[in-house]
């Protein structure tokens, strides 16, 4: 197989219409979103994608991605072999701090490159697939809760089932009003979760969470802010509802300290957190050993990023919660792809064909979303 090295590195920072405003009580989204896209060219002609898609009030920026891919990273990357994408993960560690965004941008595209060149997927790279179908987890986080109920009245019938909430944004009367509807009109038939975004204070979240915990949620995603592992550990210890760690749990450091101090029963992975497919693994790894199970997060990220987090869960048993994929369907205006990976049933359907398992579209990313940088 291929001896080929990177022989190119093309940059997009671009900037995408969005088509609902998302609630979300940090970083309320209104408008448009921004992203880094990567395109990776070996000397025997393949071709790959990235994407790097952070989110300023959660790990960084786009522009700061962009910068660090250009200016810090390229001279890294360019020249390297195809197959030697673990150690060129460690160059670009060794060689800028943080950054995971930017990092895991280039692995995806290191890896849908491999994929090409061998007939693999990116999931047969990582073990091979233990599923072929995620359940889609769609967000109620419209400032309109009758547009979201709207919306479930639509979903529900088409096959989804799961649905979280993001509370801790309005009042929480308002919270407990919405959830009883929610129960009131689907029953137990739907897969309820809540998502506070690090919203409340510790002092008096106890008993907010009682409250919530009626409404038999699968999982209660980070009541408290970040560095609050102590008041996380109390709610996982008291409540019935499992605890899940989100802005907790960036990586595999964070996930040592949550199950030292029993912190969280659950982890949401995020590719754009941990920054790294091999990564990722590595973190369920030790979450797998803990017997915490890992739910598939997402930023504001468009087609390619999501195409990558698919293949990672394929081939990952411990992502067993589903995920929360369904940007380029919903609330994206524009996707970069010939052809969006499906959903169907409430399902989101792991693409066949070699690498990330997509075709990029480079007449839709410039017909359709506003580059704000371009670099070749
Ligand atoms: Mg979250």
């Amino acid at each position: 197989m291929t001896e080929a090295v990177i022989e190119r590195l093309r940059l997009f920072l671009i900037e995408s219409p969005i088509k609902m405003v998302r609630l979300q009580g940090v970083g309320n989204v209104k408008g448009s979103v921004k992203r880094v896209l990567v395109e990776l060219t070996a000397g025997d002609g393949l071709v790959g994608w990235g994407e790097a898609a952070p989110w300023e009030v959660f790990t960084g920026t786009a522009e700061a991605a962009f910068a660090a891919l250009d200016i810090y990273l390229r001279p890294l990357i360019i020249g390297q072999p195809v197959k030697r994408i673990r150690a060129l993960m460690a160059s670009l560690d060794k060689a800028l701090i943080g950054h995971a965004e930017a990092k895991v941008a280039v692995e995806m595209a290191m890896f849908d490159i491999l994929g090409k060149a061998t007939g693999l997927s990116v999931a047969d790279l990582l073990g091979g697939r233990v599923r072929d179908t995620i359940p889609l987890s769609f967000s109620i986080a419209d400032p309109d809760f009758a547009a979201d109920l709207d919306r479930m009245r639509e979903m529900v019938p088409a096959g989804n089932r799961i649905f979280k909430v993001k509370t801790g944004v309005k009042p929480h009367a308002e919270d407990l009003a919405h959830l009883d509807a929610i129960r009131s009109e689907f029953g137990d038939g739907v897969d309820l979760r809540l998502d506070y975004n690090q919203a409340l204070a510790p002092f008096g979240a106890m008993k907010i969470l009682r409250d919530v915990d009626r409404f038999q949620p699968t999982f209660i995603e980070q009541p408290v802010p970040r560095r609050h592992l102590d008041a996380m550990a109390s709610f996982a210890a008291a409540l019935d509802t499992p605890i899940l760690a989100d802005e907790s749990c960036f990586d595999a450091v964070d996930l040592m300290d949550i199950l030292r101090l029993q912190a969280a029963d659950a982890i949401s992975v995020k590719l754009m957190k941990c920054g790294g497919l091999l990564k990722a693994q590595g973190l369920m790894a030790i979450a797998d050993t803990a017997g915490l199970p890992g739910y598939g997060g997402t930023l504001w990220e468009g087609g390619v990023a999501l195409a990558a987090g698919t293949q990672l869960i394929a081939a990952t048993p411990g992502i067993s919660l589903g995920c929360e994929f369904y940007m380029p369907h919903h609330v994206l205006t524009e996707d970069v792809l010939e052809e969006r990976v499906a959903n169907r049933d409430g399902h989101v359907v792991v693409p066949d064909g070699p690498g990330l398992g997509i075709k990029v579209s480079e007449a839709s990313i410039r017909a359709n979303a506003k580059i704000l940088a371009e670099r070749a």
